[in-house]
């Protein structure tokens, strides 16, 4: 139910909050931003109490100053575990994959759950093993949906007042285009998704699947993604 007042009220986590603005290019499945945003939890024990907070590239990538700002800054009890959820506008580069996976070999109680809003650079053979690796480590990965996206609006951004339930409607075929290249991904398939930027800026994303796609991909994936369709019978 929409409420009359913004984050602000009542709510300490406020001042960390971004911006609308913010989220809205950050997070736009269509937008091929430079800039990475991090959205984090951070859950101890079985403490009900959520850290939130955001971060963003400096000289180094986003992952890796939360990492560098985690073993620094907090005292890190190693008989508790630790759940960590991050949203990130662009998946994990091939060289922060790889200093995940050292954090959490160093971290054994740390349990990290990764939403992405893209992927990035995923024709590049590295980044697609970077996925992969970061997956078999235990790490879970998944393409943020609808409801990632109004639980981070709810969660992380200072809404206007009144504009609880307002977060941004991108459009959800693009969401299912990232899952199925996702599951590319994980399979160890050729890409599937051929993404482009035309003349005019507009970001094109185009299906390029090929005959092990078909044979490998989850039926209920390729129907959503309309490559193959459920067969019709007329009476
Ligand atoms: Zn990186």
């Amino acid at each position: 139910m929409a409420s009359d007042r913004g984050p602000s009220a009542g709510d300490a986590t406020s001042r960390r909050r971004i911006e609308p603005w913010e989220f809205e290019v950050s997070f736009d499945p269509r937008e091929l931003c430079k800039e990475t945003r991090l959205l984090y939890e951070i859950k101890w024990g079985r403490s009900q109490h959520v850290w939130r907070h955001s971060g963003k590239n400096t000289t180094n990538h986003v992952e890796c100053n939360f990492i560098e700002k985690f073993t620094s800054e907090r005292p890190f009890h190693r008989p508790v575990s630790c759940c960590i959820t991050w949203f990130l506008s662009w998946s994990p580069c091939w060289e922060c994959s790889k200093a995940i996976r050292e954090f959490l070999n160093q971290h054994p109680r740390v349990t990290l759950f990764i939403y992405v809003a893209r992927l990035f650079q995923h024709m590049d053979p590295q980044n697609r093993q970077g996925l992969r690796d970061l997956i078999h480590s235990g790490v879970t990965i998944q393409i943020m949906g609808p409801t990632e996206y109004d639980y981070c609006w709810r969660n992380f951004v200072n809404y206007p007042p009144g504009k609880e339930a307002h977060w941004p409607r991108y459009p959800p075929p693009l969401m299912k285009l990232y899952e199925l290249e996702l599951h590319c991904i994980i399979l160890g398939l050729p890409p599937c998704l051929n993404i482009s930027r035309s003349q005019n800026q507009l970001t094109l994303f185009r299906l390029i699947p090929q005959n092990c796609h078909y044979r490998m991909i989850p039926p209920y994936i390729l129907l959503h993604t309309g490559l193959i369709q459920l067969p019709l019978t007329w009476r």
